[in-house]
Formats: C-alpha cells, sequence, structure tokens
C-alpha cells in the first residue's frame, strides 16, 4: 500500500496558523501509515498589508527567517526520518507581491534543495479569497459580483500555472470557499476552468484533491466533481493533499479524496517519490501501510 499527500505538514513552529512541531506533525504522518508525506509551508510574505492574521508579532523579517528555519528543519528531517518515511520537502506559494511574485518564488525555490513546489493563489489583487466570508462579500461586491470574481481568480491561477510551471496546482476553485452547498459555475466560469485545466495539461502539472474544504465544512473537496471530471477526461493527472495545519489533521478527510477521485472516472492517483519524481498506483493500492 501507498499513502501520501503533498499539500500540508504546516506546523505551529514555523506557521502562525498551525499548531504542533514539525517533528510531531512528521512523527504523526509515520504513525498513520504515511509512506510518502510532503512538507509544504507557506512561503514567506514581503510586504506588511500581505502578512497572515496572526503574523503581526513576527513581521516581514520574522517571516523570512522562520521560512529559512522551516527549510534548514524540514530537510534534516528528512533525512533523520529515511528509514521510517519519504519526506518530501517543498513550499506552498503566494502570487504576491503582485508585482515582483514570481521572481520571488523562483528565488525561494533555488536557495534549498526542494523537492517540489505547491503553486497556490489565495489573493486576487493583493486581498485574500480565503480568510473569510465577510472579506471575500467585500471584495467580490469591488469587482463586481461573484462571476468577476470567479473569473479573475482563474485568471489568476491559470496565470500562475504557465509562469511558475509549479509541480502540484493547489485547491483549484479555493475562491468558491464560502458558496453555499450545490453550488457550481456558471457556463461562463466553467470555460475558464478549462482554460486552467489546459494550462495544468500543457505544463505537466499534478492536481490537488485537497480534503480540507471538506473537513471544514466547505462543501466537497476541492476541485468539484464536475471539475475532477473534466480533468479526468483531459488526462490530467491528480494527487492528494491533506492541507493539515498540525497533528489534529494530519490525513484526516483523505478518504473523501480518493472516493472524489474514484467518482470522476479515475482508476490512477500519482505519488511523487525523490527517486523516480511522479509515478502512478491503481486506487485499490493505495491507504494506510499498516505496522
Ligand atoms: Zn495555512
Ligand atoms: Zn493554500
Amino acid at each position: 500500500m501507498v499513502w501520501f499527500s503533498y499539500h500540508g505538514g504546516h506546523s505551529g513552529e514555523f506557521c502562525a496558523h498551525a499548531t504542533s512541531t514539525l517533528e510531531e506533525v512528521v512523527d504523526t504522518a509515520i504513525a498513520r501509515g504515511f509512506t510518502y508525506y510532503g512538507l509544504s509551508e507557506h512561503c514567506p510574505r514581503y510586504r506588511e498589508e500581505d502578512l497572515y492574521p496572526g503574523e503581526e508579532r513576527l513581521g516581514v523579517t520574522g517571516l523570512a527567517a522562520a521560512f529559512e528555519a522551516y527549510a534548514t528543519h524540514a530537510i534534516a528531517m528528512r533525512n533523520a526520518r529515511a528509514g521510517q518515511i519519504e519526506l518530501l520537502v517543498g513550499f506552498e506559494t503566494e502570487t504576491l507581491p503582485p508585482d515582483g511574485w514570481l521572481k520571488a518564488m523562483a528565488q525561494l525555490r533555488a536557495a534549498h534543495p526542494f523537492d517540489y513546489v505547491v503553486g497556490s493563489v489565495h489573493d486576487i489583487c493583493g486581498r485574500w479569497v480565503d480568510y473569510s466570508a465577510t472579506a471575500t462579500a467585500a471584495l467580490t461586491a469591488d469587482l463586481g459580483g461573484p462571476e468577476a470574481l470567479q473569473l479573475a481568480y482563474f485568471d489568476a491561477v491559470t496565470n500562475m500555472v504557465e509562469t511558475l510551471r509549479p509541480d502540484v496546482v493547489a485547491h483549484l476553485d479555493l475562491v468558491r470557499k464560502y458558496e453555499p452547498a450545490g453550488f457550481t459555475f456558471s457556463n461562463r466560469v466553467s470555460r475558464a476552468v478549462k482554460t486552467t485545466l489546459e494550462a495544468i495539461r500543457a505544463t505537466g502539472g499534478v492536481l490537488d484533491v485537497n480534503c480540507a474544504a471538506f473537513r471544514n465544512g466547505y462543501g466537497p473537496v476541492y476541485p468539484l466533481p464536475q471539475i475532477l471530471e473534466q480533468a479526468q477526461t483531459m488526462g490530467i493527472r491528480v494527487t492528494l493533499g491533506d492541507d493539515s495545519h498540525g497533528v489534529q489533521t494530519v490525513g484526516v478527510g483523505l478518504e473523501q479524496s480518493l472516493a472524489a477521485i474514484a467518482a470522476a472516472g479515475y482508476r490512477r492517483v500519482s505519488y511523487l517519490t525523490r527517486a523516480d519524481g511522479w509515478r502512478e498506483a491503481l486506487l485499490d493500492t493505495i491507504g494506510p501501510r499498516k505496522c
């Protein structure tokens, strides 16, 4: 059996909105039967106005130092636990600052021996889409309505995918986080989603089927079933992401991601290895390793 996740492993040691130490997160992943586990801590932010809530005390300088410490510590842990689990060390991107993010992300990637990059968009023009329903409602109103918000978001994701070419494309439809149960995108937005999927296919990216939405009560796993079905017909590969932010969430909800993948018609799920890059596992060979 293989059991894996490539988006998550955030820890309270290096992320102000997570809990637990990195070591506790890794040892929990081992105890929960993971054979491969990706650590993708948030990249630092470079402007005071881009700090996440709770990071004010650290500031931009403190965040940069925390990220450096994360990279060093995670890479040391990758070696220290090598006999028990294969850790893959990467980071989760931002499209911030709006001017210059691509260069900033490329510099981060080059500065450390990372295994992979998780490409994420959490903002539109420097305003968060996933921080709170109130903030997203205000952003939606300023942009001219939900469809305008969604089009701007998928445009930003397409641009991120085409320019950064991330290994994993995170929570593809994060922009629908606060939409009600049963929500589906309009035809116009669905065409923009198709453009994003075409960019993912062209750059060889792998879709993160991320159970955080389901676990936190924000509808089905990311992305929605219709998007996952379309990705399947286009031959786009998928992988698993628990988006863990502490030991409580390591692996929690991944069975929902697997169920969504199966329902979309996939028979195989991709998993990243340090030695051979991406490999594929049949659905019935995926699950926690029994000790
Ligand atoms: Zn986070
Ligand atoms: Zn994210």
